[in-house]
């Protein structure tokens, strides 16, 4: 049986398959090496349906399968199993490229004036603000911090829990 957290499986689904899916993995969870036709059954959802939502995780190597003759029928059958390893893969990845995303984001809401006069002279940005021991240049008066400080403190809270759950995966 994988072992996938369902933090790891609705992450994974959420960016690269569609939220639609997790009923399905829920099943290729509790029945390892299930076939399209057992799933259908166990999901009450047509079979055409199944196959669609098996193909987008197939895209993404999230699935692998046994081929088994039908000797009576006398054609193929296929039994899926999750690929707990992609899952951890990818989930690393989706995180890592949200960690980049939100550093840029960080920077860049520092960067823009973060610290503005009282009597609106001017709005400097972090660095600079620290240069002036949060005085107004022009009139001496102390800094206000705008309101991106808190987005960059929510920002940098997301941040530290993304960190947190990377360094988990390792
Ligand atoms: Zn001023």
């Amino acid at each position: 049986m994988p072992r996938i957290s369902s933090e790891v499986i609705k992450k994974v689904a959420s960016a690269r398959v569609g939220f639609d899916v997790l009923p399905l993995i829920e099943a290729l969870k509790s029945h390892n090496e299930v076939s399209e036709f057992e799933l259908a059954k166990l999901l009450h959802e047509d079979i055409n349906s199944v196959r669609n939502k098996l193909y987008r995780l197939q895209q993404q190597n999230l699935l692998q399968f046994k081929k088994k003759k039908d000797e009576k029928k006398g054609w193929y059958v296929y039994f899926w199993s999750l690929r707990a390893e992609r899952f951890k893969y990818l989930y690393k990845e989706i995180l890592e490229s949200e960690l980049t995303r939100l550093d840029k984001r960080i920077k860049k809401e520092q960067e823009s004036g973060s610290y503005e006069c009282p009597n609106q002279c001017v709005a400097l940005g972090l660095e600079e603000a620290l240069g002036t021991n949060y005085q107004c240049p022009d009139c001496g008066a102390t800094l206000n911090s705008c309101d991106n400080s808190k987005l960059v403190a929510k920002m940098k809270k997301r941040k530290s829990s993304v960190t947190q759950s990377i360094r988990k995966c390792s």
